[in-house]
């Protein structure tokens, strides 16, 4: 069972300090139990997936403690300024594009050139920021198929040594996720019903808000059609070698242009895989030659994520 604290100055220098070396920290949102990690390091981000069970790489939110820092990572245009101050702190995590120079680890984004930011209400997750100093990657504090956690002990019951420490708020004061809200087009589009009420959302942006996945038959705007990343560059799996002009994305003893993981741990090839994809497909080559990478662990997130690239 994973170590509970409640929240005093010494619990949050700790938190602070492992989240700062890369380690797993749950801590108490007003949404839910989140499953933090240091958002800036891809080894940290990968070790949430791993902690998690996750069967494929969703894009995490990564939570800030003001907008200041959210405009390092992400481009807010006129809307999402106005949104930005008129509804956080609060439930709402808002995708945008990434910055030029953004410092985020591309797993928490699952390759993708958006993120989805948010500033907590909660005082407990912002005094955390406030002494850990780095942005936190935080998807909820549960395995994967099971419900969120709006209790410390949730958390507790569900993890062992993965995770370093839980922070104990008490109970979450909105017990629901975010809300998500995408605003990385022209077409203000609600990705998740939560905590923030769609009608609220509709007042600030003044119109109807589209819905993910249910507008069909109206033109989608190019960032819905890209929800998952895949590279330009032809990809195919299981590979041994690579033919003439192909890279070999190596894991293992089966090295390559780049290896994932040279000793063949599955985190750890977690934590390159969409910035090796990135670099690749920069590289020119006609084809992307991936080796086997065995089911389990994290094995099944990175080959479904490769099984997608691959069909395109
Ligand atoms: P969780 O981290 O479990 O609270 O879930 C995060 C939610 O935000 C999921 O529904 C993700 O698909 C969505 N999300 C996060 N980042 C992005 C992004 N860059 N683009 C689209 N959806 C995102
Ligand atoms: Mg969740």
């Amino acid at each position: 069972m994973a170590r509970i604290r409640s929240i005093t100055d010494a619990s949050i220098a700790e938190a602070a300090a492992l989240l700062r070396a890369g380690e797993l920290v749950s801590l108490p949102t007003e949404t839910v139990y989140g499953l933090g990690a240091n958002a800036l390091d891809d080894t940290a981000v990968a070790k949430i997936y791993a902690a998690k069970n996750r069967p494929s790489f969703n894009p995490l939110i990564v939570h800030v403690p003001d907008v200041a820092t959210a405009r390092q990572y992400a481009q807010f245009n006129d809307l999402a300024e106005h949104v930005a101050e008129t509804l956080w702190p609060g439930p709402l995590s808002i995708v945008l594009p990434r910055t030029e120079a953004c410092a985020l680890s591309k797993l928490v984004s699952a390759g993708l050139d958006t993120v989805a930011i948010r500033i907590p209400a909660s005082p407990h997750a912002r005094r955390l920021f406030a002494v850990a100093d780095i942005p936190v990657a935080a998807p909820s504090a549960n395995k994967s198929n099971r419900l969120s956690p709006t209790e410390a002990r949730h958390v507790a019951d569900n993890f062992g040594e993965e995770v370093s420490l839980v922070l104990d708020g008490g109970p979450c004061t909105v017990g629901l996720e975010s809300t998500v809200l995408d605003l990385s087009t022209d077409t203000p589009t609600l990705l998740r019903a939560g905590g923030t009420a769609q009608e609220a959302l509709e007042a600030v942006i003044g119109r109807p808000l589209a819905r993910a996945g249910t507008d069909d038959h109206s033109p989608k705007s190019p960032g819905m059609l890209s929800r998952h990343y895949a590279p330009r560059t032809p990809l195919r799996m299981n590979a041994p070698h690579a033919e003439d002009g192909e890279a070999l994305l190596g894991f293992g003893a089966i090295d390559g242009t780049l290896n994932l993981s040279p000793s063949g741990d599955a985190t750890e090839a977690a934590a390159n895989l969409f910035r090796y994809l990135h670099e690749l497909d920069a590289m020119n080559f006609t084809g992307i030659a991936v080796a086997p990478i065995p089911e389990e662990g994290l094995g099944h997130a990175i080959n479904d994520r490769l099984r997608r690239a691959a069909q395109k």
